[in-house]
């Protein structure tokens, strides 16, 4: 608890707050103990230039107001130390704690601990102690001996204790590490790592990753480099197709990178299509090689497998490719593609192995249809295509392949893009079939049957509609896109009883560990996760951080931003229009929006009002917090990626105002958006 008072405007204690999420806080004083501090804080009116909270150091506002280069004022405040000091123990210790003897909180310190600095506030040795331990991302905790009544005293019980009269005074596991010289010489020698994680078990490793994709390579390389033994195993299943890869996963493999780049060489196509009006000489319609566009990308991912390999051993990652299955808690069987068995144990394991694209129970559907596992390293033109869902991948595909050319056909048998804001869905299924794609609505595929042999040959697609009728009609390739499964079925968790959810998904807590203690799993195949390379990255990392690196911040899945690369591209971060009303009602939801016309867009005569851009905000405490980002145009993912830091620290609509836009971008449509949709006013394209 920190109590602030003394801010001029009581508006700024909110605002302080929302900066400081995870700390408990009530600006009520009379609603807790002061016994151990001091309750009051002088605060500049600059708090909310504040540096924010620094997630690998145990949170408390001794950080904050040492790594300020801000608010000068605070640094000299001889009362905030007194609270910083307080709020240290307060982070780990009972509010008592100051109270205990000298000797008792030295013990303490250090054995509640993994690593912990006896520091000043004033001392640049300690700066450098902590700046190293920073660049090595290793969380410590720290208390600071001259803004404590005494100090000194517990100074004097540290030298009894450690025979070290100066500060820094550095523990970690409990054992007496040293001063700034020391901790310096073991940083470069590269052994502070190995005092952080001493070896307590006998196992042959500490760490087996089992999936070498986005989540199991962040969290592989991040664990090795905190000092973990660690193996990774990767093997991936062919399709039935025969459809194989590498290292890396769905994102390199059979994801985002193909996914984008197929997606480029589409846009290419239209931008060719547009240089005619800037005064190109084109070819009235450019042609496009499939097999060249394939072989390129091939080569790229072909270039990144290797790179991953060699990563795994430049940091000393035993790499099997070879699937896994778990005998026990601690031992897996792993089988390469020779059949060649091995038996490993581990003291942790991590489960990272993903998911893979569902096929409808349908006669000929895994005989004749593929699913983005083929289309990327599909060795011939695809021709007149069908793609089944209206998911993401669905669309994303549909988008490129309509943009290379093909005779392109979605096949949905309800809502668009579930899940994302409807209104932005519904906008892309129209813009999407206005460019030429076809929509089947309310059908599912009922049976794919071979009418034709080659590459790709010709399929008959017999379907039902929602009321009853029949449509048939041929394709020369049908992709499956209606969703992925979590691929676990021949993971052998039946062996060590790891709780699954409904979803197929294993279950696991806010810190990655499933019901198995030493078995945490991380990316798509956790329920309630998100499917995203970014978040499985940034969950393996941080869990390793928290396993080996004394790290102690959770995985954030709140406003993780995300953009759908469809023929017109959409970017969004936070609720939709429909998830925000749900959560807090209608008449406490505002949407400003309007259309906006990209001024590449005018000379080449697109469309003026494809281009949408809506901010859900929500109205408390006479402030509009803009709780919902979404954007329909050009670059969705840059524009996206840089708003969404804004919603992370929970922007107000006048922030967006107050932000002055950079022109002539897309981008600045939100620093001027004025109508909202209550108001019901045109929101039509105005030019620039
Ligand atoms: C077409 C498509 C486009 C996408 N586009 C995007 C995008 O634009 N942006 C984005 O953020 N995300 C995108 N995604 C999602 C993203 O690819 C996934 O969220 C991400 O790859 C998940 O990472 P992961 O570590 O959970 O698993 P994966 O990357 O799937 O890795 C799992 C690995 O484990 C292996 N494995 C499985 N079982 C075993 C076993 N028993 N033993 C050994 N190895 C095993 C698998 O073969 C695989 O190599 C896309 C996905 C698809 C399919």
């Amino acid at each position: 608890m920190v109590i602030i008072s003394s801010i001029k405007n009581p508006k700024t204690i909110s605002l302080l707050f929302r900066y400081f999420r995870n700390v408990r806080y009530s600006t009520n004083v009379s609603s807790f103990s002061t016994k151990s501090i001091t309750p009051s804080v002088l605060l500049p009116n600059c708090c909310r230039n504040f540096p924010r909270y620094d997630p690998l150091v145990n949170y408390s506002l001794k950080n904050i107001v040492r790594s300020s280069s801000y608010c000068c004022n605070l640094r000299n405040c001889a009362k905030t130390h007194e609270i910083q000091a307080s709020r240290t123990y307060k982070s780990t210790m009972p509010p008592t704690f100051l109270q205990k003897s000298p000797q008792e909180i030295v013990e303490r310190c250090i054995s509640e601990n993994k690593v912990f600095i006896f520091s000043k506030s004033f001392c640049p040795f300690c700066f450098k102690v902590k700046a190293i331990f920073r660049s090595e991302r290793i969380g410590f905790d720290a208390l600071e001996l001259d803004l404590i009544e005494n100090g000194a005293e517990i100074q004097e019980a540290l030298f009894a204790k450690s025979g070290q009269k100066t500060v820094p005074n550095v523990y970690i596991n409990g054992e007496h590490v040293g001063g700034s010289d020391k901790v310096q010489e073991l940083h470069s020698k590269g052994e502070l790592i190995t005092l952080l994680n001493p070896k307590t078990h006998s196992y042959d490793y500490d760490y087996i990753v089992i999936g070498g994709g986005s989540g199991g390579l962040a969290s592989s390389k991040e664990a090795a480099r905190l000092g973990a033994k660690v193996a990774v195993c990767d093997f991936v299943k062919p399709t039935p197709i025969g459809t194989t890869w590498g290292l890396g996963g769905t994102c390199v493999n059979v994801g985002c990178i193909p996914k984008k780049l197929m997606h480029q060489a589409a846009i290419l196509g239209h931008d060719l299509k547009d240089s005619r009006e800037f005064g190109w000489s084109t070819p009235e319609k450019p042609e496009h090689n499939w097999n060249t566009m394939v072989e390129g990308i091939q080569n790229h991912i072909g270039s990144l497998n290797w790179g991953y390999r060699v990563a795994l051993r430049d940091k000393k990652i035993d790499y099997l490719n070879a699937f896994a299955t778990f005998v026990d808690e601690h031992t897996i069987k792993t089988v390469d593609k020779k059949g060649k068995e091995k038996t490993l144990t581990s003291n942790n394991f991590l489960i990272a192995v993903g998911g893979r694209p569902r096929y409808p129970d349908i006669p000929g559907a895994k005989e004749f249809g593929i699913t983005s596992d083929d289309i990327f390293s599909l060795p011939y033109s695809p021709g007149k295509t069908l793609l089944v869902g209206a998911s993401y991948i669905s669309l994303e595909c549909a988008g490129f392949l309509h943009g290379l050319g093909y005779d392109v056909t979605v096949m949905v048998r309800s809502i668009l893009l579930r899940g994302f804001d409807r209104q932005m869905s519904e906008k892309i299924g129209e813009i999407m079939e206005q460019m030429g794609v076809k929509f089947l609505r309310e059908t599912i595929p009922t049976s794919v049957e071979r009418i034709e042999e080659g590459q790709p040959g010709k399929l008959k697609v017999t379907a039902k509609t929602r009321s009853g009728g029949q449509v048939v009609d041929e394709y020369n390739t049908v992709v499956f896109a209606i969703g992925r499964d979590p691929f676990i079925s021949e993971l052998g968790l039946e062996n060590i009883g790891v709780q699954l959810a409904k979803s197929g998904k294993i279950v696991v807590d806010k810190r990655e560990v499933s019901s198995v203690s030493n078995v945490y799993a991380v990316g798509d195949v956790i329920d309630g996760g998100l499917e995203l390379t970014p978040v499985a990255i940034q969950a393996g990392k941080l869990l390793a951080r928290r396993l080996y690196g004394n790290g102690k911040e959770l995985m954030d899945y709140v406003n993780v931003p995300t953009t759908v690369f469809t023929a017109i591209e959409y970017g969004c971060c936070g609720l939709s229009e429909e998830a925000a009303v749900e959560k807090f009602g209608e008449a406490n939801i505002d949407v400003y929006h309007s259309n906006f016309w990209p001024l590449e867009f005018t000379v080449a005569h697109r469309p003026e009002n494809d281009c949408y851009a809506k901010l859900v905000v929500l109205r408390k405490e006479g402030e509009e917090f803009v709780i919902g980002f979404h954007y329909l145009g050009p670059n969705a993912g840059e524009v996206t990626q840089g708003f969404s830091i804004a919603l992370k620290l929970n922007a107000t609509k006048s922030d967006f105002d107050n932000l002055v836009g950079i022109h002539p971008t897309c981008a600045e449509v939100f620093t001027t958006l004025t109508i909202t949709k209550r108001s019901g006013k045109d929101v039509a394209s105005q030019g620039c």
